[in-house]
């Protein structure tokens, strides 16, 4: 049985290949019921999402966020649910966010010139279609000229973090992300925990203080017993088991489409209901 609910998928305001009106054009096909457009440091998709499920009634979306974060345990990444988009201020840190990227691509871009690996910096940009840019960007630039055979070559190589041209962005603490998130009303959420995030118990409990509410439980490739052991410290820690696919439209081999995995209806309610009147608003009574 498919999932009904995908709470991380990406557009081309980040990382993702297919426009918001594609991605739900294929959530809708897929026959997703509740999905969240989660963006790097973005929120530029959501919109044009919602206007495009207006051609799918059994579809909702909610709007939602992924900030990256660097916790002394590695790197973090914090998804918002239910955010208001109209927050001056959240929008005013997300664009400095993204100015950030863009200069650390630059930078990488650079030193790639440095190491006999030329790319243009005009193409990363167009490849980015006015999103955030991010590594992947660069990766699809570097296949485009032949430098590498891959994607997953272009990281390991030389845009991973041990690769010889990566370039840290600015740190972040996931306290400062979570908090972020909060001041805007939004639910804040630790993304695929087992994957960035070594030492994830050392960090769990000031993330939890910081305004935590939900781990991702159910992603991409989890097996049973990371997802028992996730589940597990979702009680230990009162935190709603969350998930999704974290779709990109890759293409890549390891690559799960959206709908295979995701959170069951009862981890949406709770969502819902710490959201308050946005939730509402959003969700209505769940019975679509
Ligand atoms: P950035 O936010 O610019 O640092 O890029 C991070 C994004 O790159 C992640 O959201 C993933 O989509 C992708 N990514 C990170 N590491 C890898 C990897 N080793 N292989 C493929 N994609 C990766
Ligand atoms: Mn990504
Ligand atoms: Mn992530
Ligand atoms: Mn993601």
């Amino acid at each position: 049985m498919s999932a009904l609910i995908d709470l991380h998928l990406h557009t081309t305001a980040s990382d993702g290949r297919l426009t918001p009106p594609e991605l739900v054009k294929l959530l809708a096909e897929s026959g997703l019921k509740y999905v969240a457009i989660t963006d790097h440091d973005s929120t530029e998709g959501v919109a044009s999402a919602i206007d495009a499920a207006t051609l799918y009634p059994g579809l909702t979306i909610i709007p939602g966020i992924e900030l990256s974060a660097d916790p002394p345990q590695g790197e973090a990444h914090i998804l918002g649910y239910f955010l208001d988009l109209d927050d001056y201020d959240f929008q005013g840190v997300l664009a400095e966010f993204r100015a950030g990227r863009e200069s650390r691509g630059r930078e990488m871009v650079d030193r790639l010139a440095t190491l006999g690996v030329p790319i243009e910096w005009d193409r990363v940009e167009e490849l980015a279609k006015g999103g955030t840019i991010t590594r992947p960007h660069i990766a699809l630039a570097m296949v485009e000229r032949g430098h590498v055979a891959t994607f997953q070559e272009a990281f390991e190589k030389y845009i991973g973090q041990t690769g010889l041209a990566y370039i840290q962005r600015e740190k972040l603490a996931p306290e400062i992300a979570i908090e972020l998130i909060a001041d805007n009303g939004g639910l804040p959420v630790l993304a695929h925990p087992a994957r960035y995030v070594s030492n994830l118990e050392g960090l769990l409990p000031s993330i939890r203080k910081a305004g935590l509410v939900g781990l991702e439980v159910y992603y991409k490739d989890y097996t049973e017993t990371e997802q028992a052991e996730l589940l597990e410290l979702c009680g230990q820690y009162d935190l709603i088991p969350c998930g999704g696919s974290d779709y990109h439209a890759l293409k890549t081999p390891e690559e799960v489409d959206p709908g295979l995995v995701g959170p069951p209806l009862e981890s949406l309610l709770r969502l819902r209901d710490m959201a308050g009147d946005r939730g509402r608003a959003t969700l209505g009574d769940l019975n679509g």
